[in-house]
């Protein structure tokens, strides 16, 4: 048995009167015209109507809302731990390449029949524009979807390579002991996919509580896991307040592994918390989380400009900076933030167009919610109070939506707040540093946060690139060259960093497998 040959989803243009637009356009349309959804949780497969209903709001129009949904209560999170437990026997020990064509077959839905419709819940209720919806929703959830299917039989084939005369030595891949929580982020549809899937690919049973800010799209994935053919029980979709959903699941004496994506402050709020509960459990649970970033560009004399302006445009503002990987601080030379890269990078930002995400011309929608609002023109606020110059932006208008304008602070303090503090929003601060200063710079850039997770580095001049690669060996988990710092592909650039920004099990890749399986060595003499 081989997985079929496998590929990256090729990207769809969205050009005026093409196809794609036509069908992106109707499926918005219709979902406008029917919302608000109401989203059960699923337990065991059956929806579970609680009553306790809360609102997904729209974040480019936010009075008005996507979905209500039914937040789990005690009793819900317990049934579902209950039935996931029983679920995995089964699944387990359900064939691989069963399994895998489940996984391959929903891939196939997400880039197919359901493209448009999962596109349009990301564009409405997350505030993407097609191009980023399409980058994620479509492409990247379905390539996670394939790869790790390619992974997995990789994985399973690794076996020791020597067997002695009489020998036959094999290692087996059991599921972990227990159930997996999946809690996943509203900034990417695929990532909430992939928090219970690729846990479930290797036999595991999960309960997923998706992100509240993300709920419509993720219950769509779900529905499309389960058309695919997983079984009921296998993942348990449990959207409900964060805190009480995740706190039940950790005290839960089979709780195996957390899956997580989202803020540093909440991973090491649940690290502790999982360790307080470690003598209830039967094992150690494996703790996966990626998190922040305070992502850097470092652009050396040498660099070539226009390349090094507009990728900064790029890996600061698209999806309006909520990209864990999202660029937040460039450090420039003086020559080069003299010579042009100032004029390109600020004409640039001076044509984004920020509004409704549903309008094709809007490189820019809304940030996600009222809080994130709130945080980001606070955190201008502060950078501006401490100093720094703001060259563009800085102004939001939540009267119909959360909209902020994309946002470039100067500032003359290396180490100030807007350098070293995660924003998650459409503000980059830039510092200017005299040619000659480069080795220093590297080491501003190495010390300055907290973060390891993206960065990218500008110049035409490979010992300068060297010298950056040595000096910020952890820095950056992802680390590019003369390229923006966001886009990782699945099966190209395995993504995740260290340092507080999580535990680098690197997303898209074989490693990730790894930590959701317990191996079994048996020799067997004969
Ligand atoms: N993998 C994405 C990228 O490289 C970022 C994922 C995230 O924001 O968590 O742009």
């Amino acid at each position: 048995f081989k997985v079929p040959a496998i590929d990256n989803e090729p990207m769809k243009s969205y050009a005026p009167g093409s196809a794609e637009r036509k069908g992106l356009e109707a499926a918005i349309a219709q979902m406008e015209q029917e919302l608000p959804f109401e989203v059960p949780c699923i337990v065991n497969g059956q929806p579970v109507k609680t009553g306790k209903l809360f609102k997904q709001p729209i974040p480019s129009n936010h009075a008005r809302h996507l979905c209500e949904y039914h937040e789990a209560d005690e009793a819900t999170v317990a049934r579902a731990i209950d039935g996931a437990l029983a679920a995995k026997a089964e699944w387990e020990a359900m064939p691989w390449n069963d399994r895998a064509a489940i996984f391959l077959r929903a891939a196939d839905l997400v880039s197919g029949k359901y493209r448009y419709k999962l596109m349009a819940a990301t564009i409405l209720g997350q505030g993407k524009n097609a191009w980023q919806a399409e980058i994620d929703a479509a492409a990247e959830l379905s390539d996670f979807l394939r790869f790790g299917v390619k992974y997995v039989e990789e994985l399973y084939a690794t076996q020791p390579p020597k067997n002695s005369p009489g020998v036959w030595n094999r290692v087996e891949y059991r599921a972990l002991e227990g159930f997996v929580l999946a809690v996943s982020p509203f900034n990417f549809t695929a990532i909430g996919g992939n928090l219970p899937g690729a846990p479930a690919m290797v036999g595991n049973t999960v309960v997923w509580k998706p992100s509240p800010a993300a709920t419509y799209s993720n219950y769509i994935v779900y529905q499309i896991l389960a058309e695919a053919g997983v079984p009921p029980g296998v993942i348990q979709f449990v959207p409900g307040p964060p805190a009480e959903v995740v706190a039940q699941a950790i005290s839960h004496p089979s709780f195996a592994a957390l899956h997580f994506t989202g803020s540093t402050f909440v991973f090491k709020k649940l690290w502790k918390d999982i360790a307080a509960n470690l003598d209830k459990y039967k094992g150690y649970p494996r703790i996966v989380g990626e998190t922040g970033g305070k992502n850097f560009h470092v652009v050396h004399q040498s660099a070539e400009i226009q390349n090094a302006a507009l990728q900064s445009v790029r890996a600061g503002f698209e999806y309006q900076g909520q990209k864990c990987s999202a660029l937040s601080r460039v450090y420039v030379s003086s020559s080069a933030w003299n010579g042009g890269f100032k004029e390109k990078f600020l004409s640039e930002i001076a044509k984004i167009k920020v509004g409704r995400p549903q309008d094709f011309t809007n490189f820019m929608g809304p940030v996600i919610g009222r809080p994130a609002y709130d945080r980001i023109i606070s955190k201008i606020k502060e950078a501006k109070d401490a100093g720094g110059e703001v060259l563009i932006g800085g102004t939001g208008d939540d009267s119909e939506g959360y909209f902020i304008q994309p946002t470039v602070i100067l500032t003359k303090d290396p180490k100030s707040v807007t350098m070293r503090e995660e924003i998650f929003g459409p503000v980059i601060t830039v510092f200017v540093f005299e040619d000659n200063d480069w080795e220093k710079t590297l080491d501003l850039v190495d010390t300055t946060s907290e973060y390891g997770l993206t960065g990218s580095i500008f110049s035409q001049d490979r010992r300068a690139l060297i010298q950056a690669t040595n000096k910020l060996r952890n820095a950056a988990g992802n680390v590019y060259y003369n390229e923006k710092c966001t886009g990782a592909v699945v099966g190209q650039q395995p993504f995740g960093g260290a340092r507080a920004s999580g535990t680098n099990d690197k997303a898209g890749s074989m490693s990730i497998f790894y930590r959701f399986v317990s191996a079994r060595s048996i020799k067997e003499s004969f």
